[in-house]
């Protein structure tokens, strides 16, 4: 295979530079289209990985840009002091295709799920201060956000964690249903684990969080964060697992390529918040509200989400047969969200391995390797990707 290059003054200025909290990749990228990524040496790379779910629209997507270099040139944000018409023009869009109710901004994954437990904080009072979420589960890096985070790991070196938080396993409703107490707020969880290797919650420990929600009065937080926008073929994958949240929590492919996080309520939960209780300087801004805005009419295109259900049951397919073959141990997949496990903990040797093959993928531990393509990808370069990895398997030593 070409290998990747990277040169070495850049990366000794990045470990120079930067604190070094993620293991790079050793290539420098320098541009997009699609679900193409090239990098300085002109190399073309197959994204299967569009930045962690986060470029469901493809690099370069002309609707996106022209949103993003139309606003720019007019206004970039003004902070949340006045009114902005692309901030409510998004939300508008949120509300209408998701929950109903209102919608707040922020700028991250992470700071959606803190927004989440301050409103439900608010509206359930301090003597209901108990959350629910799932062990394996990821829900982001601050204090809120990793103390719901269900991997010791991750939560480690920084304890002690914020309390108040019980983890239940995600195929064990039994076990939700004994968490659950008079002191419990909300439960938070995704429908299909991301971060852990792409594992779906059992359905029926989603509809026994729903039912004890109803009967409890807590509230049902959905985290869509990496399952939203299409990702796994409906809008939101929710909409399959028979359930509607409380709240939803969005980031990611919600703005384009640019930051931006965002939660949704039930009209019900819709005026907890009010003038003062939180906020954001960034939050909302012009620019990424008018890329979000024209990220999600791209996304939420019912000729994109056949393509998404098409391509990942074809993808899944292939990855079952390697299944069958011996290649890997396992196969996983919800549309264009697919995960292999192998039988021994090689993943980092097979990431590297597809690197130098001209593919990105990612390792979500020791035994998974994980593929997140832009929703756009062909399937030519989708099929490329199936063949390279059994190659690259094939070759592990
Ligand atoms: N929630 C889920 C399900 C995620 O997959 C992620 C990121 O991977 C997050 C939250 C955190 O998002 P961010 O990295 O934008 O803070």
């Amino acid at each position: 295979g070409r290998g990747p290059v990277i040169d070495e003054e850049l990366a000794r200025r990045a470990g120079a530079a930067l604190m070094p909290t993620y293991a790079r990749q050793p290539v420098e990228l320098v541009r997009g289209e699609g679900a193409a990524v090239y990098d300085a040496g002109g190399r073309r790379y197959v994204d299967c990985m569009a930045g962690i779910s986060m470029n469901n629209v493809g690099h370069g997507h002309p609707e996106v840009v022209a949103a993003i270099a139309d606003q720019a040139g007019r206004l970039i944000n003004t902070s949340n002091l006045y009114y902005t018409e692309p901030q409510i023009a998004l939300a508008e869009w949120i509300r209408d295709n998701s929950l109903g109710g209102r919608v707040y901004f922020c700028n991250s994954g992470a700071e959606a799920n803190e927004a989440a437990l301050k409103l439900v904080r608010k509206a359930r009072g301090p003597a209901r201060g108990e959350v629910i979420a799932l062990t394996d589960g990821f829900h982001g890096r601050t204090f809120g956000a990793l103390a719901l985070t269900g991997q010791p790991g991750k939560q480690e070196p920084f304890r002690p964690m914020l309390s108040g938080v019980r983890h239940v396993d995600r195929d064990d409703p039994e076990g939700l249903e004994e968490a659950f107490s008079e002191r419990t707020a909300a439960v938070v969880l995704e429908i299909v684990q991301g971060e852990v290797g792409v594992r779906p919650v059992s359905p029926e420990l989603l509809r026994r969080a729903r039912a004890l929600c109803d009967r409890t009065g807590a509230v049902l937080i959905i985290d869509e964060i990496q399952t939203g926008l299409s990702r796994t073929g409906p809008l939101f994958a929710y909409r399959e697992a028979g359930i509607e949240p409380d709240v939803m929590c969005l980031a990611k492919s919600l703005g384009g390529g640019l930051p931006i996080g965002a939660i949704v309520a039930r009209p019900e939960l819709s005026e907890v918040f009010q003038p003062g209780d939180h906020g954001s300087t960034f939050a909302g801004g012009a620019l990424v509200c008018a890329a979000g805005l024209a990220a999600a009419r791209v996304l939420a295109s019912p000729e994109l989400q056949d393509r998404v259900r098409a391509l990942g049951a074809h993808a899944l397919a292939e990855l079952e047969r390697m299944a069958a073959e011996g290649l890997v141990a396992e196969a996983r997949g919800r549309g264009l969200m697919l995960a292999v496990d192998l039988a021994r903990p090689r993943a980092a040797a097979a990431v590297d391995g597809m690197l130098a093959e001209g593919f990105l993928v990612n390792a979500t531990s020791q035994r998974t390797v994980r593929f997140l393509p832009p929703l756009v990808i062909e399937r030519e370069d989708l099929d490329a990707m199936l063949a390279a990895l059994r190659r690259v398997l094939a070759a592990l030593d």
